[in-house]
């Protein structure tokens, strides 16, 4: 499986990307309502093996 993931500078985690404010987690990583092109290349496409966030993990699985 492939998913869109960012990386959370804060917490050096990869999180699977839920919507455009927000990741599986809960954890928000765009926290604008205005969603740019620069938002957008923060999403990466990325296996399943890469994403280190445990929750977003936890619950992909
Ligand atoms: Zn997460």
């Amino acid at each position: 499986m492939i998913y869109p993931t960012v990386l959370s500078k804060e917490s050096n985690l990869v999180h699977i990307v839920k919507d455009q404010n927000t990741c599986v987690c809960g954890f928000t990583y765009n926290a604008f309502t205005t969603f740019t092109k620069k938002d957008l290349k923060k999403i990466k496409f990325k296996p399943e093996k890469v994403i280190t966030c445990p929750n977003c993990k936890s619950i992909s699985t």
